[in-house]
């Protein structure tokens, strides 16, 4: 999986990664933020987690 991350504050692009790895960075990197967001959109931190990891997933469209 490749991921490009979604906050443009952030330049954290890898490819082959796992899911996993990417929460990981998330986690140590974007705490504050997605805390942030989950109290702003009234949503859970794992809903936070999971649209932020969906949204920074990179697909390669080979047409
Ligand atoms: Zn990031």
């Amino acid at each position: 999986m490749n991921f490009n991350c979604v906050f443009p504050t952030c330049n954290f692009k890898k490819n082959d990664i796992e899911e996993e790895q990417f929460l990981k960075h998330l986690k140590e990197n974007h705490n504050d933020e997605m805390i942030e967001i989950s109290k702003k959109e009234n949503m859970s931190i794992n809903a936070v987690e999971m649209i932020t990891i969906s949204n920074s997933k990179v697909f390669i469209n080979s047409g």
